[in-house]
């Protein structure tokens, strides 16, 4: 089932993640370069969702797909468009300008989300990117409001600590989850390595992944949560959906993420892949409630609140020193 899904996805999501290696290329000093010139971030960018919707399109000519980026900005600026245009020639071959403008925008229309959908985050973690530390490609095919498949390339990570890093993570759901070198040609199930949560019992004896950003969620809170239940090791703080890789090749038990703000919402495409590369490795992710995540209310996960993924054998406890701690 979804071999064509699958093999599309993977060979769209290799070529952005290496595009956005190239793009990174162009940094040559990432702390000025945050501060006054986002253009490498942006070309990487709009280079990533273009070269993936150009696939989709071609493969699946009548999925939406649903992105973060249209091409508004791209068409005014000639210099920014250039550099875009120039990314996708060599990473994809397609040099057609109209069609590359039109493939970025289709990402910003909307669509019935109850519905068949891919969504996609052609850079997550951007602040992870211009750092050189950790960012995702992140892809997901989405049916009556659940993904049914999800790729994440992560290029500065790995499913193991000693490995090169430079990895798919990939899922189907019923045909688990998987990892592959973004390098590597076949990264079909069976091709790459199966990959499973940890199976750690305790709780007390987990390891907890957050972000590196305390603007995104609430580092304080999470302590206290961890706290509660007596987990010593100190938090990993990753950017990216990778927080969602390591939790779903044993590297982490726990990805906890409340947001500081309490009106916001996340977004579709910040946990559609992640979350069904744990679940197809054995794990659990609902919010704070203990909901599973639906994503068939729009570009947000609109009734959710906090995320929790975990290796599934300490969910309900963490639930509920998350109920004693944060009531949502
Ligand atoms: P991370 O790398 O896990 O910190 O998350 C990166 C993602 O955080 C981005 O893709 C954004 O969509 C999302 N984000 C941006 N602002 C916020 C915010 N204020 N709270 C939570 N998430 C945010
Ligand atoms: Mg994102």
């Amino acid at each position: 089932m979804y071999q064509k899904e699958l093999d599309t996805a993977l060979s769209a999501v290799a070529v952005a993640a290496r595009l956005c290696r190239e793009a990174r290329k162009t940094l040559v000093d990432a702390a000025a370069v945050q501060k006054s010139d986002r253009s490498p971030v942006t070309i990487a960018d709009f280079g990533s969702q273009a070269v993936i919707s150009l696939a989709l399109a071609s493969a699946f000519p009548r999925d939406p797909i649903v992105g973060e980026e249209d091409a508004a900005i791209l068409r005014e600026n000639d210099l920014l468009r250039g550099k875009v245009l120039g990314l996708v020639a060599q990473a994809a071959g397609v040099e057609d300008e109209s069609r590359i403008m039109d493939a970025i925008d289709r990402g910003a229309g909307d669509t019935d989300f109850r519905r068949r959908y891919w969504t996609v985050d052609p850079i997550d973690g951007t602040k992870g990117f211009l750092r050189g530390d950790q960012y995702a490609v992140a892809l997901a095919l989405v049916e009556a409001g659940r993904p049914v498949l999800g790729v994440l390339g992560c290029p500065n990570f790995s499913a193991g600590e000693g490995e090169p890093a430079g990895a798919l993570f990939c899922a189907v759901r019923g045909e688990g989850a998987w990892t592959a070198s973004i390098g590597a040609r076949h990264a079909a199930p069976g091709k790459g390595r199966p990959i499973r949560v940890d199976g750690i019992e305790r709780a007390a004896d987990a390891r907890f992944c957050e972000s590196v950003e305390s603007a995104h969620s609430d580092h304080g809170l999470h302590q206290q949560i961890c706290d509660r239940l007596g987990i010593t090791a100190p938090p990993y703080r990753i950017d990216s959906q990778a927080k969602y890789a390591a939790v779903a090749s044993g590297r982490a038990s726990i990805y906890l993420r409340l947001p500081r703000s309490a009106t916001y919402r996340e977004k579709i495409w910040d946990h559609a892949a992640g979350s069904i590369v744990v679940e197809a490795a054995g794990g659990r992710v609902t919010d704070f409630s203990g909901a599973p995540l639906t994503f068939a209310s729009g570009r947000t996960l609109a009734e959710h609140r906090g995320i929790l993924a975990t290796n599934g054998r300490f969910h309900d406890s963490m639930l509920a020193a998350i109920q004693a701690v944060a009531p949502v």
